[in-house]
């Protein structure tokens, strides 16, 4: 089965997702109340752990988590590689600012309700991870959004669109993620001398991150993921990875630094939950439950 009771929710038997962080941390700055999940420091899904890891790849990679680490992101980055040319050509840029007010609602609200709203009424990963046991009308009605908003932001606009909908229109961590870019060493600048204004840059960016105002101050938006395909379609090499603070074109060593953080942060983070992968698989070949 891969549906969890309270019992399994409160002892922490289930991994930790980072998304929680979002609506974790409010709460329990107030309340000293801990809403996702049961426990602090032991097992695998401690959000203790969890909000280490989170720190240290805030300050190092930035928004690049959400390239490089996010097994969620992954899903609608694959639906939207399918096609070979979008079918909706374009999207309004201002819908890049909607995940911002996800991010308010369900904060103010998960902090209010002392729940963690966005796991109990609109993640779409539930479609894929765990679910409730669809015993009453409301476990019916959560059902039914998590797969609708799975459905349509992270496969059918993605496929569309060749756009990560889910996480460049919805994510409230995406949201929250943006804003550790400012700390963040690593950047995507645009050599705006070099650049031509062709816009395969703006065409091409699978989380809307880069704008025609963007390439006039030569860099790239706030919400940049970091992974460079900007850099690697640009076809005069002014889009390119750059360290805060180096001048100079140094382009190419600055992507193998921050190739280097990107890697570092993808085997501390996925490392162990590709470990229990495993042991759940198992657990789930020879007891029939993932539990
Ligand atoms: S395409 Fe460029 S601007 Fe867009 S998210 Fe990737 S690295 Fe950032
Ligand atoms: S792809 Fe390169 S040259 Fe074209 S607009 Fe973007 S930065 Fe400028």
């Amino acid at each position: 089965s891969m549906s969890f009771t309270d019992d399994v929710l409160l002892g922490c038997q289930i991994p930790f997702c980072h998304i929680v962080t979002t609506m974790a941390l409010v709460p329990f700055a107030l309340t000293k109340t801990i809403i996702f999940p049961g426990s602090l420091l032991e097992g695998f899904a401690a959000i203790g752990s969890m909000i280490v890891i989170w720190l240290l790849a805030s300050v190092t990679i930035g928004r690049g988590w959400c390239s490089w680490g996010c097994f969620f992101g992954g899903l609608d980055e694959g639906f939207s590689k399918i096609l070979k040319k979008p079918v909706i050509k374009e999207i309004n840029p201002k819908w890049k600012y909607l995940p911002f007010a996800v991010l308010l609602l369900v904060v103010v609200s998960s902090a209010y309700f002392l729940q963690p709203m966005y796991c109990s009424w609109l993640c779409p990963f539930k479609a894929v991870t765990e679910y409730e046991p669809l015993t009453s009308t409301t476990a019916i009605i959560k059902t039914i959004i998590f797969l609708s908003i799975f459905i349509s932001l992270v496969i059918v606009l993605p496929l569309l669109t060749k756009k990560r909908t889910q996480c460049a229109l919805f994510c409230p961590f995406g949201a929250m993620q943006s804003a550790t870019n400012y700390i963040s060493p690593f950047e995507i600048k645009i050599n705006t001398e070099k650049c031509i204004g062709c816009k395969i840059c703006i065409k091409n960016c699978p989380t809307l991150s880069i704008s025609e105002d963007n390439l006039k101050s030569g860099k790239a938006g706030i919400t940049c993921v970091k992974c460079g395909r900007c850099v690697d379609l640009c076809p005069k090499g002014a889009a390119a990875y750059q360290i805060k603070g180096v001048t100079g074109d140094h382009g190419d060593a600055c992507r193998t630094l921050a190739l280097y953080a990107f890697f570092m942060f993808m085997a501390i983070f996925l490392g162990g939950d590709f470990i229990n992968g495993i042991q759940r698989l198992l657990t789930f070949i020879t007891t029939g439950s993932f539990i």
